[in-house]
Protein backbone atom coordinates (compact mmCIF):
# COMPACT_ATOMS: atom_id res chain seq x y z
CA UNK A 1 0.00 0.00 0.00
CA UNK A 2 2.52 2.44 1.15
CA UNK A 3 4.52 1.19 -1.83
CA UNK A 4 1.34 2.30 -4.39
CA UNK A 5 1.29 5.62 -2.59
CA UNK A 6 4.59 6.34 -3.69
CA UNK A 7 4.93 5.00 -7.31
CA UNK A 8 1.54 6.70 -7.49
CA UNK A 9 3.42 10.48 -6.87
CA UNK A 10 5.78 9.24 -9.74
CA UNK A 11 8.67 8.06 -7.45
CA UNK A 12 10.98 5.45 -9.13
CA UNK A 13 11.30 3.29 -5.75
CA UNK A 14 14.24 0.22 -6.30
CA UNK A 15 14.41 -2.05 -3.55
CA UNK A 16 16.84 -4.60 -3.25
CA UNK A 17 19.70 -2.83 -5.07
CA UNK A 18 23.04 -1.32 -3.93
CA UNK A 19 24.54 2.28 -5.36
CA UNK A 20 27.86 1.66 -5.28
CA UNK A 21 29.21 5.17 -6.23
CA UNK A 22 27.99 8.78 -6.13
CA UNK A 23 28.90 10.17 -9.93
CA UNK A 24 28.87 13.82 -11.21
CA UNK A 25 25.75 12.63 -12.89
CA UNK A 26 24.09 10.64 -10.56
CA UNK A 27 23.99 7.31 -8.78
CA UNK A 28 25.68 4.39 -10.15
CA UNK A 29 24.21 1.32 -8.90
CA UNK A 30 25.64 -2.45 -8.62
CA UNK A 31 24.50 -3.78 -11.77
CA UNK A 32 26.19 -0.69 -13.36
CA UNK A 33 22.59 1.81 -14.23
CA UNK A 34 23.07 5.04 -13.57
CA UNK A 35 20.09 6.79 -12.03
CA UNK A 36 20.66 10.26 -13.33
CA UNK A 37 20.05 13.53 -10.70
CA UNK A 38 21.02 16.84 -9.53
CA UNK A 39 21.12 16.44 -6.24
CA UNK A 40 21.37 13.35 -4.19
CA UNK A 41 19.86 13.07 -0.60
CA UNK A 42 21.60 10.00 1.39
CA UNK A 43 19.59 8.43 4.28
CA UNK A 44 21.51 5.62 5.16
CA UNK A 45 20.37 4.94 8.70
CA UNK A 46 22.77 5.01 11.53
CA UNK A 47 25.75 3.33 13.31
CA UNK A 48 26.14 3.70 17.31
CA UNK A 49 29.33 5.40 18.36
CA UNK A 50 30.78 2.69 20.58
CA UNK A 51 34.20 2.46 19.08
CA UNK A 52 35.79 4.30 22.28
CA UNK A 53 34.47 2.00 24.62
CA UNK A 54 36.59 -0.60 23.13
CA UNK A 55 38.23 -2.44 25.85
CA UNK A 56 36.41 -0.82 28.76
CA UNK A 57 34.76 -4.47 29.56
CA UNK A 58 31.06 -3.31 28.54
CA UNK A 59 29.36 -5.95 26.10
CA UNK A 60 28.56 -4.15 23.07
CA UNK A 61 26.74 -5.40 20.00
CA UNK A 62 24.82 -2.89 18.13
CA UNK A 63 24.76 -0.47 20.78
CA UNK A 64 25.92 -1.03 24.79
CA UNK A 65 24.03 -4.01 26.14
CA UNK A 66 22.05 -3.26 29.04
CA UNK A 67 19.65 -5.20 31.52
CA UNK A 68 15.89 -4.55 32.03
CA UNK A 69 17.36 -1.32 34.17
CA UNK A 70 19.16 -0.06 31.51
CA UNK A 71 22.35 -1.17 33.50
CA UNK A 72 25.69 -1.65 31.00
CA UNK A 73 27.95 -2.83 34.05
CA UNK A 74 27.57 -2.16 38.26
CA UNK A 75 27.08 2.09 37.81
CA UNK A 76 27.34 2.14 34.22
CA UNK A 77 23.42 2.74 32.45
CA UNK A 78 22.67 3.69 28.95
CA UNK A 79 20.01 5.42 27.38
CA UNK A 80 18.59 6.69 24.12
CA UNK A 81 20.25 5.35 20.44
CA UNK A 82 23.51 4.09 21.86
CA UNK A 83 21.13 1.53 24.18
CA UNK A 84 20.22 -1.74 23.55
CA UNK A 85 18.46 -2.88 26.58
CA UNK A 86 16.31 -6.36 27.34
CA UNK A 87 12.51 -4.86 27.14
CA UNK A 88 10.89 -6.74 29.60
CA UNK A 89 7.59 -6.21 28.35
CA UNK A 90 8.65 -7.95 25.07
CA UNK A 91 11.29 -10.70 26.08
CA UNK A 92 13.72 -9.16 23.55
CA UNK A 93 16.82 -6.53 23.71
CA UNK A 94 15.62 -3.86 21.30
CA UNK A 95 17.31 -0.31 20.49
CA UNK A 96 15.22 2.39 19.53
CA UNK A 97 16.33 6.06 18.04
CA UNK A 98 13.62 7.80 18.58
CA UNK A 99 13.68 10.89 20.57
CA UNK A 100 10.77 10.12 22.82
CA UNK A 101 12.26 7.35 23.56
CA UNK A 102 15.59 8.55 24.37
CA UNK A 103 14.30 11.22 26.62
CA UNK A 104 12.63 8.52 28.67
CA UNK A 105 14.99 5.94 29.07
CA UNK A 106 17.63 8.93 30.33
CA UNK A 107 14.57 9.79 32.79
CA UNK A 108 14.67 5.90 34.05
CA UNK A 109 18.32 5.21 33.62
CA UNK A 110 18.98 7.95 35.68
CA UNK A 111 16.60 7.48 38.14
CA UNK A 112 17.87 3.75 38.67
CA UNK A 113 21.18 5.22 39.08
CA UNK A 114 20.60 7.23 41.82
CA UNK A 115 18.45 4.15 43.72
CA UNK A 116 19.90 0.63 42.41
CA UNK A 117 17.64 -0.93 45.31
CA UNK A 118 14.41 0.42 43.68
CA UNK A 119 15.07 0.18 40.14
CA UNK A 120 12.19 -0.32 37.60
CA UNK A 121 12.91 -2.07 34.63
CA UNK A 122 12.18 -0.01 31.79
CA UNK A 123 9.73 -1.70 29.31
CA UNK A 124 7.85 1.06 27.94
CA UNK A 125 5.71 0.78 24.21
CA UNK A 126 7.45 2.21 21.63
CA UNK A 127 5.69 4.45 19.46
CA UNK A 128 6.87 6.26 16.52
CA UNK A 129 4.62 8.29 13.38
CA UNK A 130 5.30 9.64 9.85
CA UNK A 131 3.79 11.68 7.57
CA UNK A 132 3.67 10.77 4.31
CA UNK A 133 2.17 12.79 1.60
CA UNK A 134 -1.76 12.90 3.05
CA UNK A 135 -0.99 10.05 5.35
CA UNK A 136 -0.32 10.20 8.99
CA UNK A 137 1.45 6.57 10.03
CA UNK A 138 1.38 5.58 13.48
CA UNK A 139 2.93 2.49 14.99
CA UNK A 140 3.28 1.35 18.84
CA UNK A 141 4.69 -1.72 19.92
CA UNK A 142 7.73 -4.36 18.81
CA UNK A 143 6.97 -4.47 14.83
CA UNK A 144 9.65 -7.26 14.14
CA UNK A 145 9.72 -10.65 14.35
CA UNK A 146 6.36 -11.30 13.73
CA UNK A 147 4.13 -14.33 13.03
CA UNK A 148 1.68 -12.54 11.40
CA UNK A 149 -0.39 -8.83 10.85
CA UNK A 150 -4.11 -8.67 9.92
CA UNK A 151 -6.02 -5.73 9.16
CA UNK A 152 -8.12 -4.65 12.29
CA UNK A 153 -10.26 -1.72 11.63
CA UNK A 154 -10.83 0.13 8.31
CA UNK A 155 -9.80 -0.86 5.09
CA UNK A 156 -6.26 -1.00 3.40
CA UNK A 157 -7.44 0.14 -0.32
CA UNK A 158 -9.19 3.37 1.47
CA UNK A 159 -5.91 3.76 2.98
CA UNK A 160 -7.55 4.15 7.00
CA UNK A 161 -6.82 0.82 8.59
CA UNK A 162 -5.14 -0.44 11.81
CA UNK A 163 -3.07 -3.36 11.34
CA UNK A 164 -2.06 -5.39 14.30
CA UNK A 165 1.05 -7.80 14.94
CA UNK A 166 0.86 -10.89 16.41
CA UNK A 167 4.00 -13.38 18.10
CA UNK A 168 2.43 -16.39 19.51
CA UNK A 169 -0.25 -16.05 20.91
CA UNK A 170 0.18 -12.48 21.73
CA UNK A 171 -0.93 -9.05 20.67
CA UNK A 172 2.63 -6.98 19.82
CA UNK A 173 2.22 -4.53 17.66
CA UNK A 174 -0.16 -1.81 15.83
CA UNK A 175 0.18 0.42 12.62
CA UNK A 176 -2.71 2.79 11.92
CA UNK A 177 -2.39 4.70 8.90
CA UNK A 178 -5.08 7.67 8.49
CA UNK A 179 -7.07 7.00 11.78
CA UNK A 180 -7.75 9.43 14.64
CA UNK A 181 -5.82 8.87 17.43
CA UNK A 182 -8.09 7.88 19.86
CA UNK A 183 -8.46 4.11 17.33
CA UNK A 184 -4.99 3.25 17.60
CA UNK A 185 -5.12 4.60 21.50
CA UNK A 186 -6.81 1.10 22.81
CA UNK A 187 -4.37 -1.05 20.91
CA UNK A 188 -1.52 1.01 23.04
CA UNK A 189 -3.08 0.33 26.36
CA UNK A 190 -3.45 -3.91 25.07
CA UNK A 191 0.21 -3.87 23.86
CA UNK A 192 1.17 -2.23 27.32
CA UNK A 193 -0.81 -4.88 29.12
CA UNK A 194 0.41 -7.55 27.32
CA UNK A 195 -2.86 -8.67 25.98
CA UNK A 196 -3.28 -12.06 24.02
CA UNK A 197 -4.42 -11.79 20.34
CA UNK A 198 -8.01 -13.18 21.40
CA UNK A 199 -8.14 -10.29 23.73
CA UNK A 200 -7.42 -7.73 21.53
CA UNK A 201 -10.77 -8.96 19.17
CA UNK A 202 -12.95 -6.56 19.02
CA UNK A 203 -10.81 -3.77 20.35
CA UNK A 204 -11.56 -1.64 17.27
CA UNK A 205 -15.59 -1.89 17.66
CA UNK A 206 -15.20 -0.88 21.62
CA UNK A 207 -13.23 1.90 20.37
CA UNK A 208 -15.80 3.22 17.67
C1 LIG B 1 18.35 13.18 10.39
C2 LIG B 1 17.64 12.67 11.62
C3 LIG B 1 16.28 12.89 11.77
C4 LIG B 1 15.61 12.41 12.88
N1 LIG B 1 14.27 12.65 13.00
C5 LIG B 1 13.62 12.19 14.09
C6 LIG B 1 12.22 12.46 14.24
O1 LIG B 1 11.58 13.09 13.39
N2 LIG B 1 11.60 11.99 15.35
C7 LIG B 1 12.28 11.28 16.31
O2 LIG B 1 11.67 10.87 17.30
N3 LIG B 1 13.59 11.04 16.20
C8 LIG B 1 14.28 11.47 15.11
N4 LIG B 1 15.62 11.22 14.98
C9 LIG B 1 16.27 10.43 16.03
C10 LIG B 1 16.61 11.28 17.23
O3 LIG B 1 17.35 12.40 16.81
C11 LIG B 1 17.41 10.43 18.20
O4 LIG B 1 16.65 9.30 18.59
C12 LIG B 1 17.79 11.19 19.46
O5 LIG B 1 18.50 12.35 19.15
C13 LIG B 1 18.62 10.30 20.35
O6 LIG B 1 19.08 11.01 21.47
P1 LIG B 1 20.38 10.55 22.23
O7 LIG B 1 20.56 11.52 23.34
O8 LIG B 1 20.29 9.10 22.52
O9 LIG B 1 21.57 10.67 21.16
P2 LIG B 1 22.12 11.96 20.38
O10 LIG B 1 21.05 12.99 20.25
O11 LIG B 1 22.76 11.40 19.15
O12 LIG B 1 23.21 12.53 21.38
C14 LIG B 1 24.42 11.82 21.58
C15 LIG B 1 25.48 12.88 21.85
O13 LIG B 1 26.67 12.23 22.30
C16 LIG B 1 27.78 12.83 21.66
N5 LIG B 1 28.86 11.84 21.63
C17 LIG B 1 29.00 10.73 20.86
N6 LIG B 1 30.16 10.09 21.15
C18 LIG B 1 30.75 10.80 22.14
C19 LIG B 1 31.97 10.65 22.86
N7 LIG B 1 32.79 9.63 22.63
N8 LIG B 1 32.25 11.58 23.79
C20 LIG B 1 31.41 12.61 24.05
N9 LIG B 1 30.27 12.81 23.40
C21 LIG B 1 29.93 11.91 22.45
C22 LIG B 1 27.26 13.18 20.28
O14 LIG B 1 28.06 14.19 19.70
C23 LIG B 1 25.86 13.67 20.61
O15 LIG B 1 25.82 15.03 20.94
C24 LIG B 1 16.32 11.69 13.88
C25 LIG B 1 17.68 11.49 13.73
C26 LIG B 1 18.35 11.96 12.63
C27 LIG B 1 19.84 11.73 12.50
Amino acid sequence: MLTLAHLERGVNLRCGVTVTEVTGDGVRLADGELVEADEVLVAVGSRPNTDWLDGSGLTVGDGVVCDEYCQAARNVYAAGDVARWYNPLFGVAMRIEHRTNAAEQGMAAARNLLDPGAGKPFAPVPYFWSDQYDMKIQAYGYLRGHDEVAVVEGDLDERRFVAAYRIGDRLTGALAVGMPPKAIRQWRLAIAKGASWRESVGIGAAAN
